[in-house]
């Protein structure tokens, strides 16, 4: 191994002295992989750099937003214009006008839109909102999503409540989570039986793709089986695009699967690597939203002129480019190198993908839900992935993650990656 790794381990002891686990979200602290997380210090395009001065292929993009890349040039420009102008205001500003407007103009579903600070605060604004429109209280979601970390939403959820094995969270009061239902991904008939119960469900919430057990696709007809149940039922059908906005196509899910949800959430791309959060949808539902309405809903700095500047210019450059053909073009040529090594070293691996979203279970069976991905060879996932990382390719710690392809990813960046996953194997 040549990777050197002896200022972050110092860093990471002292983290821990004064932070919980030595990070500030959990998946970070590389405890299901185990070994020390990399402390970075500076990013740029397709690489990311940490204290001991390694560089790695970074497939992590800041966990989805930076899907142009690192510190893209255009980018950190209008940020700088920006700051000139003052940090915060806490008023209206026209920056949210013009973001509001490319959002709506690229997703037709989102009739209003409210920006918020962090995708957890779209997701369960939205559930509010729900269930402030419906006047009923329980929710639908389904087994491997995540939400975000709102009460009621850690109750069978992906990502890093999978990662460290924490099936529901603790703090949570058993009045909090009996509201949320849980049904089985790309499994209908799992939902009807749930409806067939309980008569006052206020909204069925999906990440479309999940990302956050891996990269799980919808499979033909359920996204479809869920509008219909919805709009049969009167419950509140609510898009978390918190990763799969702007990732999976320009109008993420909505325009990829052709699906019309009531509401859609949105993070991570829609602030372009500043904290921004999103949800919106049909005004009836969305005239609920206070000041109009009475469900509160409120952030000192939501909106925040930067964060907005930075999210307008990735919207901006994203639809200018229209990458996405290129990112589906390079998110193909990674799985079929990824599916030949695996084939080449008679290794059963499953590749998902979808566009430049992705991730590879050691397992021989389809994973099409969160049972599936948890019956993947684990200890197989954490060996390659220090492999890759000793040799400068950086994935999430974590089996239950998607990757992310950017823009700024070379065909050389996807060779080498492949060439290192097949020595790895
Ligand atoms: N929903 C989904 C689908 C997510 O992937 C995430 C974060 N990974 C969230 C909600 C929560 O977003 P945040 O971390 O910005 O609160």
């Amino acid at each position: 191994m040549t990777r050197k790794t002896k200022l972050s381990e110092k860093l990471f002891a002292e983290a821990k002295r004064h932070i919980p686990g030595g990070v500030n979200s959990p998946v970070r602290a590389f405890k299901s992989v185990g070994g020390t997380p990399p402390f970075i210090v500076r990013a740029k395009g397709a690489y990311i750099y940490d204290a001991d001065d390694n560089a790695y292929i970074d497939y992590v993009g800041s966990w989805g937003p930076a899907i142009l890349g690192h510190a893209e040039p255009n980018t950190l420009s209008a940020l700088n214009e920006a700051m000139k102008l003052g940090l915060s205001f806490g008023a209206p500003t026209s920056k949210e006008i013009e973001l509001a407007k490319k959002v709506k103009a690229i997703r037709p579903s989102l009739e209003l839109v409210r920006f918020v600070s962090s995708g957890t605060e779209a997701t369960m604004s939205a559930i509010r909102v729900a269930r402030g429109f419906t006047k009923k209280d329980k929710i639908i979601k389904f087994d491997g999503c995540y939400h975000g970390h709102a009460d009621y939403l850690l109750v069978k959820a992906g990502s890093g409540a999978a990662t460290c094995g924490i099936p529901d969270s603790a703090g949570v009061p058993a009045s909090f989570a009996e509201h949320t239902l849980v049904a089985r991904y790309n499994d209908l008939s799992s939902v009807e039986a749930l409806l067939l119960k309980h008569k006052d469900v206020a909204a069925l919430i999906v990440e479309p793709v999940i990302g956050n057990m891996g990269c799980i696709p919808p499979e033909p007809g359920f996204l479809e089986g869920l509008r219909e149940l919805c709009t049969k039922h009167g419950i509140v059908f609510i898009f978390d695009e918190v990763m799969t906005g702007f990732r999976v196509a320009l109008g993420g899910a909505e325009e990829r699967y052709k699906i019309t949800p009531d509401l859609s959430c949105f993070g991570k791309i829609i602030g372009g690597g500043l904290p921004v959060g999103a949800y919106g949808g049909r005004k009836d539902i969305m005239e609920c939203v206070a000041p109009v309405g009475g469900v509160y809903q409120a952030g000192t700095l939501s909106g925040n002129p930067l964060a907005m500047t930075v999210g307008l210019k990735t919207i901006e450059l994203l639809t200018q480019k229209n990458v996405y053909a290129d990112l589906e073009a390079k998110g193909a040529f990674l799985e079929a190198g990824l599916r030949k090594a695996t084939l080449d070293a008679g290794i059963p691996l499953q590749v998902n993908r979808v566009g430049s979203m992705f991730s590879f279970f050691f397992t021989d069976k389809p994973v099409t839900d969160a049972d599936a991905a948890r019956t993947a060879d684990r200890e197989h996932f954490n060996k390659v992935f220090h492999h890759l990382l000793d040799n400068g390719i950086y994935l999430a710690p974590s089996a239950f993650e998607a990757g992310f392809i950017s823009a700024a990813h070379t065909y050389d960046d996807l060779e080498k990656t492949v060439a290192v996953f097949a020595a790895g194997l």
